[in-house]
């Protein structure tokens, strides 16, 4: 028999609310906003337990919260600072296992079936965890611990805040069947008025339906909601991995010579590409590499370093139009081009001048990490 997994998932509560009330005395026991000014069209980015009595939640606009609670501290998020205590977070992760999978600034699973430690229960692992967040940040925590990664997000969220709950292979079904439809991994509000529709409102009802009848209605997915009304999830804790470049190449449809013009579009939207990628990883590179293969398969890169590190695509046009100017053009005809920038660093954005779009990217792009 396979060997049980031990799954920790950690959600730091109410997380930017709860630095800031940290940093600031006169915030505890106030309701506080973190997210866009209230007079302006920005959003709140987290709460406070106390503003979220008055029904205030993330990503709801910041002049909706203000009318709820005109008496809620609205502050202007420090990413900095939250960054700087999420990598201490996860520093604290790692004394205990590698396995560690964070999913935003403030989440993430652990597997600690064979941990560090070698302790043996994971309930045991995951308070040691929460103490010591505690102790090295002043902030509190919630944890979920069980044998997957869905039942132990659905754990840390049971008793928030400073929670801690296990699900056992023993009591899973019974905690699924009154588990309510919405509460279900991937189920999203049409999904739910779908199944609310068929009568399905909690585990047990969706544990009802066949195989057969959710795949009929939900292709692909219904496989994955019929496990999931059984407490099944394979799914691996996939360890974090910098990013240590972006790039993007194309094969060309037709060989071509270097001298050819159609070369430049093409490495143009090749760059427009590879900024594209880094906008969305929130990174700028100092290095610029041009990679070039020819039909008879040899293949050179040229690199140039930047003083300035860039994202835009005019400026990682301009390097690579430099390295083509600087290629022998007789090499032979060319069957790939690809652009690489590397030496990557994090894309420090003003956020004072940002609209709610991008400002609504950043607060994704910059959880993501
Ligand atoms: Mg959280």
């Amino acid at each position: 028999m396979e060997e049980i997994r031990k799954i920790i998932h950690i959600d730091m509560d109410a997380f930017y609310a709860s630095i800031e009330q940290r940093d600031n005395k006169k915030l505890k026991g106030k309701p506080v906003i973190v997210g866009g000014d209230p007079h302006s069209r920005g959003v709140v980015a987290t709460c406070s337990y106390e503003a979220r009595k008055y029904g205030i939640h993330s990503a709801m606009p910041s002049s909706v919260a203000y009318k709820r609670c005109p008496y809620a501290y609205f502050i202007w998020p420090r990413f900095d600072v939250y960054k700087k205590v999420s990598r201490q977070i996860r520093d604290i992760f790692y004394r205990y296992t590698d396995l560690v999978e964070p999913i935003s600034l403030d989440e993430a699973y652990l597997d600690v079936t064979n941990n560090k430690k070698g302790i043996k229960y994971a309930t045991q692992v995951a308070k040691m965890i929460k103490d010591d967040i505690l102790r090295e940040t002043g902030l509190t925590s919630s944890a979920g611990v069980s044998y997957n990664k869905f039942l132990a997000k659905i754990a840390s969220d049971y008793n928030k805040p400073n929670g801690l709950k296990v699900i056992t292979p023993e009591d899973k079904q019974e905690f699924l069947d009154t588990l309510p439809i919405n509460k279900f991994h991937g189920i999203g509000n049409v999904t739910e008025r779908k199944l609310r529709n068929l009568g399905v409102n909690n585990g047990y009802d969706l544990r009802q339906l066949s195989i057969n009848q959710l795949e009929s209605i939900f292709k692909n997915r219904g496989y994955v909601f019929y496990q999931l009304a059984r407490g099944v999830d394979d799914r691996k804790v996939e360890p974090y991995r910098e990013r240590k470049s972006v790039g993007s190449e194309t094969t060309l449809s037709s060989n071509l010579d270097m001298n050819d013009e159609e070369v430049l579009d093409i490495l143009s939207e090749i760059c427009e590409d590879v900024s594209n990628r880094l906008k969305h990883s929130n990174k700028v590179g100092k290095t610029i590499t041009l990679k070039v293969k020819y039909d008879d398969f040899t293949k050179i890169t040229r690199s140039i370093s930047l003083e300035h590190p860039i994202y835009k695509a005019e400026d990682i046009r301009t390097s690579v139009y430099n390295l083509v100017k600087n290629l022998e053009s007789n090499k032979g005809k060319i069957r790939l081009l690809g652009v690489t920038v590397s030496n990557l660093l994090e894309n420090e954005k003003n956020l004072t001048h940002i609209t709610i779009f991008e400002y609504l990217d950043y607060i994704k792009e910059s959880t993501k990490q």
